[in-house]
């Protein structure tokens, strides 16, 4: 049976791009609105060497509409807790946000092993970015930018060490 790793984080951050390039088809709807993914799609993804199962979630979002923001948290907290490792990703470009902190949280709360990604990393500004991740205290942040591709190598490397 292959591992599965959850894509987990606030709306807009870039998971369902990622989640994209993973499964190499474009599964989920990539969308500049927040909150665009409500519902939790996997899929067979590679990586390198890799093989595992993917899940996207919808971004854990503090949602005017109540309701809703209540079931995209559930909704990644059950991603959470039927994946084996969480890649939490954080918009390198936009900085950490109190969204980011609290959610953050969550993960770590789960016990299950994570992966601090910082997306958006292909300008200089976004790699500076990428260092904010650092104060989560989740580990040294995995730059990379998932539109342009850019760092598959290294997040490779970090999944790797942890499966
Ligand atoms: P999600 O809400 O976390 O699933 O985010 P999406 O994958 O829908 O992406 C949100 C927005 O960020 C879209 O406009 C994407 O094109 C953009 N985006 C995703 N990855 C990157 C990246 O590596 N660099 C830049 N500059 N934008 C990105
Ligand atoms: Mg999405």
């Amino acid at each position: 049976m292959s591992a599965s790793i959850a894509i987990v984080g606030r709306p807009n951050v870039g998971k369902s791009t990622l989640f994209n390039r993973l499964v190499g088809r474009k599964l989920a709807i990539v969308d500049d609105r927040p909150g665009v993914t409500r519902d939790r799609r996997e899929g067979d993804a590679r990586l390198g060497h890799l093989s595992f199962k993917v899940i996207d979630t919808a971004g854990l979002e503090v949602a005017e509409d109540a309701s809703l923001a209540g079931r995209m948290r559930a909704q990644t907290e059950a991603a959470i807790a039927l994946c084996d490792l969480v890649l939490f990703m954080i918009d390198a470009r936009a900085g950490l946000t109190p969204a980011d902190e609290h959610f953050a949280e969550v993960a770590r709360r789960s016990g299950k092993p994570v992966i601090v990604v910082a997306n958006k990393t292909e300008s200089r500004t976004g790699f500076q970015g990428a260092y904010e991740g650092f104060s989560l205290g989740l580990g040294d942040p995995v730059p990379i930018s998932a539109e342009h591709g850019e760092g598959m190598a290294d997040l490779e490397e970090a999944i790797a060490a942890i499966l």
